[in-house]
């Protein structure tokens, strides 16, 4: 009896090790496919914005080695029998072609084409930077579809979200804008 429990226990402690010690690399695999992805189509040879299954590489990397394969992609429905050639890209360098990466290292650095002061770093739930069209006109970064982002980069200037507020503020309700000239502080 005492034999067999602890013989038991010896096959739940080796599973439950065996178990954690392939976790460790699904749960990295996950946190490493996981989120929006620009590319360069190899056949068009323009930016598309793509999802790896995350999950599905999880499960990969859990049971032997992570697999790549497209949850989605901006030329679907249109081109999903694609060969996903793009995925290359993807291996050599998750993090280079994370969409979030790549906006926020357009944004470091940079200040606010109209009040002068830096962006500062890119954060999830804080309010998101936006961008001065030739048009004149101020979007959020989130407001485009993700493959226009580096033509957008190309033609648009930073903005902050303070201003972009204004501004669109300013565009939307013009009568009710005034703009006082500055006046010097009287001294008493
Ligand atoms: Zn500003």
């Amino acid at each position: 009896m005492a034999i067999t429990l602890f013989v038991t226990l010896v096959v739940v402690v080796l599973a439950a090790g065996l178990f954690v010690f392939r976790a460790i690399p699904a749960i990295r695999a996950y946190f490493n496919y996981r989120g929006k992805r620009l590319i360069t189509c190899p056949e068009t040879h323009k930016a598309e914005a793509v999802d790896v299954a995350a999950g599905e590489a999880a499960i990969g990397a859990f049971l032997s080695e992570p697999t790549l394969r497209l949850k989605e992609c901006s030329r679907w429905p249109e081109r999903q029998n694609c060969g996903q050639e793009c995925l290359q890209q993807i291996e050599i360098g998750p993090e280079n072609c994370l969409l979030w990466n790549i906006v926020s290292q357009w944004y470091e650095g940079k200040s606010c084409v109209l009040c002068h002061k830096p962006i500062g770093e890119l954060h999830h739930l804080d309010h998101a930077p936006a961008l001065l069209g030739p048009d004149s006109k101020t979007a959020e970064w989130r407001e485009f579809r993700p493959e226009q982002l580096p033509d957008v980069f190309s033609t648009h200037q930073p903005v902050c979200w303070n201003c972009h507020v204004t501004e669109t503020f300013r565009r939307l309700h013009p009568e009710l804008v005034v703009d006082r000239a500055f006046e010097p502080k009287r001294m008493m």
